[in-house]
């Protein structure tokens, strides 16, 4: 689809966010001309995640990513002993026998990611426009026209070809575009904050249910501690009214059953469990990623990694789309491939929810629950969920087994040096990967070599498959294992992912 000339910007990703950016960053690595445009003039510095899972974390390697968004010391790989992690606050589950790559979690504080990302995409050439809030969005036959306000209420347009609305959970793109946001409401009145404790053998240590709700504690003896509170009686009646530092003491003491004396607050927030999903992912030249595009309670720090993995799978396509050589539907894929995985993870949030209920009838059902997720299938189940490993597209491959799953990071022996696959997805360029000499396939892939990369190598350990096509978010497009594994196969998954050959 051929761009506009007089658009001021190829793509406008509308929120600077951790979604928004790293979407800017694989854009610019793609050679588009991106914009973000934040309402805010300055990052918050808060984080309201901290904790990457596996399959973002292996996502994050395959773009040379890792190390940077982690402020500490890197996570070790797994195989360093259990990893517990909860389901419904009930900390039974062992990830570290559910990933197979890489570190089970990563300590990545969203605020920092963000940033990482924002600097990373600046340095590629995209823009990043601050005090910019989208007020208004008008659909044009070939550009969107964007009216933007900064905060001394000025107003400004501009023309795009695409937008992504990566602007949260309220996100102004979906409201303005007409999306529905449906799904379940509220019925959890939840607070977090953090605030100084002042007597800290008065704290409820850790995670705390009992009949009046939940209490969550991450104490710092030296600062402000991290607290947060459940309540089942229901939601707030407004969800939008600030929060004071007595009525989160009020609530904190109702369910701790005691005094708990604290002092200087920040960031005193209210949210619910309301699991909310968009109905659309694409309407003509407007998309939406991350919290624009699903919403649900923080069980399981499920949030952010849904929304860094919209942005890796939306990258490469919008980018194919941007550049004129996607293939019919590559951008239609985007949704039936990120929307069934958002609904899986508001599913599971669901049912947490609905475990964390206080009332003590539940106990012997959690007690029960907590008893099965040390069966090895279950955990593997609730694991697969929880990190993301279990992540699989339909890819349209009948016949190979492969298809659709995340390539492994198999280390390649070329001449004398050794890299892994993951380094050959730094550029975000589609990949295949020849594990044995075959001059039938380099024929095949010849006419794409000019958008598709060739590594010719010998893997370390067997991978099942001596072919491998790889997109560029990591997934396989094509393996030479199965029915489907000949080179006419590898010819269709080529045309079908990445366009006409030269
Ligand atoms: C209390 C709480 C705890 C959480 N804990 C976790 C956790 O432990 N783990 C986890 O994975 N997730 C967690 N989440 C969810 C996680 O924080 C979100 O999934 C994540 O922030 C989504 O990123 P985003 O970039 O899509 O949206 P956001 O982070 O909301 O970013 C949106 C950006 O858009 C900007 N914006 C908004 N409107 C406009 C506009 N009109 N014009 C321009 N810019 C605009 C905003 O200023 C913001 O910078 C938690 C959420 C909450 C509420």
């Amino acid at each position: 689809m051929p761009n506009s000339p007089a658009v001021d910007t190829q793509v406008a990703v509308v929120g600077g966010g951790p979604v928004g950016m790293l979407l800017a960053r694989e854009l610019a690595l793609l050679g588009v001309r991106v914009t973000v445009l934040e309402k805010l003039s300055a990052p918050t510095g808060e984080s309201k995640a901290g904790t990457l899972h596996a399959r973002t974390a292996q996502t994050l390697h395959r773009r040379g990513l890792l190390k940077a968004v982690q402020p500490g010391p890197p996570a070790p790989p797994v195989g360093r002993g259990p990893v517990p992690f909860h389901f419904s606050g009930m900390f039974d589950l062992d990830l570290s026998t559910v990933v197979t790559e890489g570190p089970v979690m990563v300590g990545s504080p969203q605020a920092w990611a963000q940033e990482v990302f924002a600097a990373d995409a600046e340095r590629l050439g995209a823009r990043i426009r601050r005090d910019r809030e989208l007020v208004g969005l008008d659909e044009e036959a070939d550009a969107v026209r964007l009216t933007v306000r900064d905060s001394r209420g000025v107003t400004d347009t501009l023309r795009a070809s695409w937008v992504v609305g990566a602007d949260g959970a309220r996100s102004a793109v979906r409201r303005l575009t007409g999306i529905p946001f449906t799904g379940t409401p509220a019925r959890v009145g939840a607070l977090i904050g953090e605030v100084r404790l002042l007597d800290p053998a008065r704290v409820p240590q850790g995670w705390q249910r009992n009949p009046r709700g939940w209490t969550l504690v991450w104490l710092n003896l030296f600062g402000r501690s991290r607290v947060c509170t459940y309540d089942f009686r229901g939601p707030h009646p407004d969800r939008q009214a600030p929060v004071t530092l007595d009525e989160f003491r009020a609530e904190v003491e109702r369910i701790a059953g005691h005094p708990v004396p604290m002092d200087s607050p920040s960031w005193l927030t209210r949210f619910s469990d309301a699991a909310l999903q968009a109905e659309h992912y694409r309407v003509g030249r407007v998309l939406l990623a991350g919290d624009a595009a699903h919403v649900h309670f923080p069980a399981g720090g499920q949030g952010v990694n849904l929304g860094l993995q919209d942005a890796v799978n939306l990258g490469w396509k919008l980018a194919a789309e941007v550049h004129g050589w996607a293939p019919p539907g590559l951008l239609d894929t985007y949704e039936t491939e990120r929307a069934p995985v958002a609904e899986a993870v508001l599913e599971n949030v669901r049912a947490q929810v609905a475990l964390m209920d206080p009332d003590p009838r539940m106990d012997s059902l959690r007690t029960l629950f907590a008893r099965m997720m040390h069966f090895d299938d279950v955990n593997q189940y609730l694991g697969g969920m929880i990190s993301g490993v279990d992540v699989r597209y339909d890819t349209g491959g009948p016949g190979d087994p492969l298809a659709g799953r995340f390539a492994p990071d198999v280390l390649l022996k070329t001449g004398d040096s050794v890299t892994s696959l993951a380094e050959h997805l730094h550029d975000a360029r589609p990949l295949l990967l020849l594990l044995t000499d075959s001059e039938e396939l380099l024929e095949v892939v010849e006419p794409w070599r000019f958008r598709v990369d060739v590594v010719t190598a010998t893997a370390v350990e067997q991978i099942g498959t001596d072919a491998l096509l790889v997109r560029p978010d990591g997934y396989i497009a094509w393996s030479a294992l199965g029915e489907a594994g000949d080179a006419d196969a590898l010819a269709g998954a080529l045309g079908c992912w990445f366009g006409d050959p030269a």
